[in-house]
C-alpha cells in the first residue's frame, strides 16, 4: 500500500497538480474488474491485469479531470526490460529496486504510453524521472480516455526478457498479478 500510495503522490507532483490532489477510481479500473470504465461499460475480454489512473480532484468539491497528456514518473530506481506494444500506446516494462530479491522475478508495467525518447531494454532510470506520457487516445479514434496503466507480475526468471509483452502477460497459467494497490 505504501509504495503505490507514495506513487499516486509522485504522479501529482510530478503533473504540479498540487498537495491536495486524490486520484479517483471506479471499481472497473481496478485489478481482477470484469468490466469496462468507458464506452459501453460492457464486460472486457479478460479480467483486469492492473490498475488504471486516470481521473482526480483537487478537493473534496472540486471537479473531477483528467489530463490528457499525464507525465509518467518512475516508481522507484530500476532498469527497463522490454519495450512492447499494448492495444492503445506502448508498454514500458521495468524492475525496480526493492523488489529484485524475490526468487521469481518481480516486474511493473506503465502502459498505454508515449515513452520518452531513448528509453531501451538495459536503460537505468531514476525514482521520479519521466518515462513517458499517456498515449493521446484520440489518435486512435479510442473511445477510451488517455490513461496510466499499472501492473505488477511475478513470473519465472526463465522467460526471456524480449517475451515480456501482452502476449504474456494475460496468461494467469504462466505469471501471476499482484495488485499494485497492496504494494
Ligand atoms: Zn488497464
Amino acid at each position: 500500500m505504501k509504495v503505490f500510495k507514495t506513487y499516486l503522490s509522485a504522479l501529482a507532483r510530478a503533473n504540479r497538480l498540487g498537495p491536495d490532489t486524490e486520484w479517483l477510481f471506479y471499481p472497473a479500473m481496478l485489478q481482477d474488474s470484469p468490466a469496462k470504465w468507458w464506452d459501453d461499460f460492457a464486460f472486457r475480454h479478460a479480467l483486469h491485469e492492473g490498475i488504471d489512473i486516470c481521473f482526480y480532484r483537487t478537493g473534496p468539491k472540486r471537479p473531477v479531470k483528467f489530463i490528457q497528456a499525464l507525465k509518467v514518473p518512475a516508481l522507484a530506481d530500476g532498469t527497463v526490460l522490454n519495450v512492447c506494444d499494448d492495444f492503445l500506446g506502448r508498454t514500458l516494462v521495468l524492475e525496480h529496486q526493492g523488489f529484485q530479491d524475490s526468487p521469481e522475478r518481480i516486474i511493473f508495467t506503465y502502459s498505454h504510453l508515449a515513452p520518452a525518447p531513448g528509453l531501451e531494454p538495459g536503460s537505468r532510470v531514476e525514482r521520479g524521472e519521466i518515462l513517458a506520457r499517456v498515449f493521446d487516445t484520440r489518435l486512435k479514434r479510442s473511445k477510451l480516455p488517455p490513461h496510466l496503466h499499472i501492473s505488477c507480475i511475478e513470473l519465472p526468471r526463465s522467460i526471456p526478457l524480449d517475451q515480456l509483452n501482452w502476449k504474456l502477460f494475460p496468461r494467469r497459467d504462466k505469471v501471476s498479478l499482484i495488485n499494485p494497490v497492496f504494494i
